[in-house]
């Protein structure tokens, strides 16, 4: 028997044992995952409201929240065509409001887990789950997995900085043996990436040519990829393929870290809050977002939807966490959605066009407009050579470009670039920007370790931004 197979037996027959419906769920998912989209909208439609059936008879919050938006009638019916009328439920709610939140069957249900958050802007929370949960969440996890040709038990590397994720944070001996040779990851640890550490990986990957699959920090792994190119010390062995997540992937990070580790690279969009939304299938068009897990908005700031093609908050309603529902969390990102049409793998799926950054990753103009991370790409997709960049905001009317490259006068070689993105700056923002270029050794990271690229250092903007918010009723309790 194949050890990939041995491994896979093992790993079910635990989960058996203890009494998980992973596989039951991953098997679902694989055998729904090409219905036609009105069977999906159907099934959909069917988990969403008996996740707000069961909120309201066991949850404090959304009894209060669901009574006071009329999505039920006193007799207790539930009016779906009101969702949207339920306000998007915030980090702080979730925080504030934690005890009203939990089901008052939380006792008599397996195994109840944290779901911490770092927060990127440094605000973590944590929402309650319970086994139930924690299934259908690995099973989209893995599912995703083989998308991109990794099969459970297969070996792959784990290059990943979240410590809670690494064994170093409560890991024992069995937890130990169950990840790292059951499920036959290898991690390579790349919270703190030095020039010694890169070199280092290079050559344990280079030593380990069967570990084909790589699950992977997007940012590190670009930076990797480009200190392999710098140093000429190529990988020496093609991958079949690589997942990133963490952050958004260009396609210039694509191309680099493609042309470096030989293979596919896919994004996938997902939170530890919320589990795993959305990948790219084997077409790298889009992300699809997974509607066997998870129900998706993209609204604008009073909460209501967008049509496609247009850029808004993200909302997530978890199909499954009967705990802790999280239904319209504002997961804090922003997205736009595109127009439905079928994709060429034959899924049905709604999909992403793209994350467009982080909820507050954003220029706040002296008139009060705001510009994110995709308005950057004609003032800053003129640049060659460039390995990255970070905007920082520092004033209304004053931007500093932060630029990394490997030329060490990049400044004096790209001044017509420079001057073509300064003029396209202007030309977009009416003259109202005052913009500087500088040449960094390497950009600034987000309390959590994530790096962002637009940063606003203006400390009333956030504020700002949330005061133009509905704030929700919230219960009494
Ligand atoms: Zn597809």
């Amino acid at each position: 028997m194949n050890t990939h197979i041995l491994r896979q037996e093992i790993y079910l027959l635990g989960k058996t044992l203890a009494g998980s419906r992973f596989h039951r769920n991953l098997q679902f998912i694989r055998s729904h995952q090409f219905l036609p989209r009105w069977e999906l909208m159907a099934w959909q439609q069917q988990a969403l409201e008996r996740l707000i059936q069961n909120a309201y008879e066991r949850v404090p919050y959304y009894q209060q929240q669901f009574t006071i938006h009329k999505l039920v009638d006193a007799t207790g019916k539930i009016h779906f065509d009101r969702f949207t009328e339920l306000p998007p439920l915030t980090r702080e709610t979730i925080r504030e409001y934690t005890p009203s939140l939990i089901s008052n069957d939380i006792a008599k249900r397996k195994r109840i887990i944290k779901l911490s958050t770092g927060g990127t802007t440094g605000d973590p929370i944590s929402p309650y789950a319970d086994l139930q949960y924690w299934d259908w969440y690995l099973a989209a996890t893995y599912f995703f997995y083989e998308w991109m040709g990794l099969k459970l038990g297969m070996p792959y590397l784990y290059f990943w900085g979240a410590p809670q994720d690494l064994g170093l944070q409560g890991y024992n001996l069995k937890s130990k043996i169950w990840v790292n040779l059951i499920q036959n990851r290898h991690v390579l640890n790349c919270r703190a990436l030095s020039e010694e550490i890169m070199a280092r990986f290079i050559t344990e990957m280079n030593q380990m040519p069967h570990r084909k699959h790589m699950v992977a920090c997007v940012n590190e792994l670009y930076d990797l990829a480009c200190f392999s190119l710098d140093n000429k010390l190529p990988i020496t062995h093609p991958f079949e393929g690589i997942l990133v997540t963490t952050a958004a992937l260009t396609e210039e990070m694509r191309q680099t870290i493609q042309s470096v580790f030989h293979g596919p690279v896919y994004s996938r969009y997902g939170s530890r809050e919320a589990g795993d939304i959305a990948s790219e299938c084997f077409f790298q068009d889009g992300l699809h977002i997974n509607p066997l897990f998870s129900y998706i908005e993209i609204v604008d700031d009073e909460g209501k939807p967008v049509p496609p093609g247009i850029e808004g908050r993200i909302l997530i309603t978890d199909l499954h966490n009967d705990v802790m529902p999280l239904i319209r969390y504002e997961v804090q990102d922003m997205g736009i959605l595109r127009e439905y049409t079928p994709c060429l793998c034959g899924r049905h799926w709604d999909t992403f066009e793209q994350i467009t950054g982080r909820l507050h990753e954003r220029l706040i103009l002296p008139n009060g407009a705001t510009f994110g991370k995709v308005f950057l790409h004609y003032p800053m997709d003129i640049f060659t050579d460039l390995r990255a960049y970070q905007i920082h905001q520092l004033a209304p009317d004053t931007i500093e470009v932060h630029l990394v490259s490997p030329d060490p006068n990049y400044l004096e070689t790209h001044q017509y670039e420079i001057q073509e993105s300064h003029h396209r700056f202007q030309s977009c923002t009416q003259n109202m920007l005052k913009v500087s270029y500088h040449q960094v050794a390497e950009l600034e990271k987000a309390p959590s370790g994530k790096r962002l690229v637009i940063i606003n250092k203006i400390k009333t903007s956030q504020a700002s931004a949330s005061a133009q918010r509905p704030e929700p009723s919230i219960p009494t309790l």
